[in-house]
């Protein structure tokens, strides 16, 4: 695999350079100024420069294990606490972009994790790092009843998670004033990368909508 990662940078370097050197050049010399940041999973099916059409300098990226922003106040903050630093009083980007999906392996622990313990099952962790991490989404599942038989209890858990993260943006006090005057724009999306849907937080309320296109 990782011959094919070398193979894919030589015929990158071929096709993008040929094109778009000048782009390269200049975020060279004068550095990057990405208009947005995206926030999502360290999932493989989720790679935003492909689903979107981007390139080198566009897009300011946070990827970690189910797309999660803890608050300003949380001890789990020092790596996206920086990113969303960096990204909002230095770089000034214009939007943040929430992106939650499908089949979230990350979310799927947590949901796990929480069906364990009303079982009374032994609340040690299994792992390391991951049920410590993706605990942190645990209030945003408070709501949502596991004893039912829900098809949709997935789908809710990944998005109620995608919408924790979208309203702890907004404890970061710069994200809060930015967002106040209108310098910056917060969106929680999630995407179904199987029918190839893009759902959105419709505004004013909890509830996604599709997007048309
Ligand atoms: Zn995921």
């Amino acid at each position: 695999m990782v011959k094919e990662l070398v193979n894919g940078f030589k015929k990158f370097r071929e096709s993008y350079f040929e094109k778009k050197s000048q782009v390269l050049q200049q975020l060279a010399e004068k550095g990057q100024s990405p208009k947005t940041m995206v926030i999502c999973c360290s999932d493989s099916r989720v790679e935003p420069s492909i689903l979107f059409g981007t390139g080198p300098g566009d897009l300011f990226v946070v990827r970690n294990v189910a797309n999660l922003v803890p608050s300003f106040t949380s001890r789990n903050n020092l790596s996206i606490g920086s990113a969303l630093e960096y990204a909002v009083r230095i770089l000034r980007v214009k939007d943040i972009i929430v992106i939650g999906h499908a089949h979230c392996g990350g979310v799927a622990a947590l949901c796990e994790s929480i069906n364990n313990n009303k079982e009374g099952e032994t609340t040690d962790n299994q792992t390391d790092f991951i049920e410590s991490w993706v605990d942190i989404a645990r209030p945003a599942l408070s709501k949502i009843d596991y004893y039912q038989n829900d098809a949709n209890i997935e789908v809710n858990s990944e998005r109620a998670v995608v919408l924790y993260s979208y309203n702890n943006l907004l404890t970061y006090p710069w994200i809060s004033d930015a967002v106040s005057n209108n310098s910056l724009e917060i969106h929680a999306w999630w995407l179904d990368f199987k029918s190839l849907m893009l759902w959105e937080k419709a505004q004013g309320s909890d509830s996604f909508i599709p997007m048309e296109f």
